[in-house]
């Protein structure tokens, strides 16, 4: 007589051992970290000079007097960040000039708005 048999019972061991380890990874890490701001450009490419220029010709002998040795009058209406600059450029026989001085940009505004005059002295 042997008592073998009873022994049997123990296999059930082998499916509780299984269970350990397949615990699902809960923590998904969300792939949606990167967001994208798709069709919303950051800035616009062509960066324009926030300066605008409005070049008017004025009578010079209005201005300064029939006598004037000014031959031509331009005022410059400068608007840059808001802020607005008058210029007053005059054209004589010493040449073109603001009265800001020559190496005001405005002097070029007018040369610029007006190439079909000569400006060469
Ligand atoms: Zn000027």
């Amino acid at each position: 007589m042997t008592k073998v048999k009873q022994r049997r019972s123990g296999s059930s061991r082998a499916t509780a051992g299984r269970r350990k380890g397949t615990k699902a990874r809960s923590k998904t890490q969300s792939g949606k970290r990167k967001k994208r701001a798709a069709g919303k450009p950051k800035r616009p490419v062509v960066q324009e000079t926030p300066r605008s220029v409005r070049v008017r010709m004025l009578d010079p002998q209005a201005k300064c007097g029939s006598g004037t040795s000014v031959e031509r009058l331009f005022r410059v209406d400068e608007k840059m960040k808001g802020a607005v600059v008058t210029h007053l450029v005059f054209f004589d026989r010493h040449g073109l000039y603001c009265e800001h001085g020559r190496a005001c940009p405005a002097v070029d505004d007018v040369r610029r708005a007006h190439r079909n005059l000569d400006w060469t002295r």
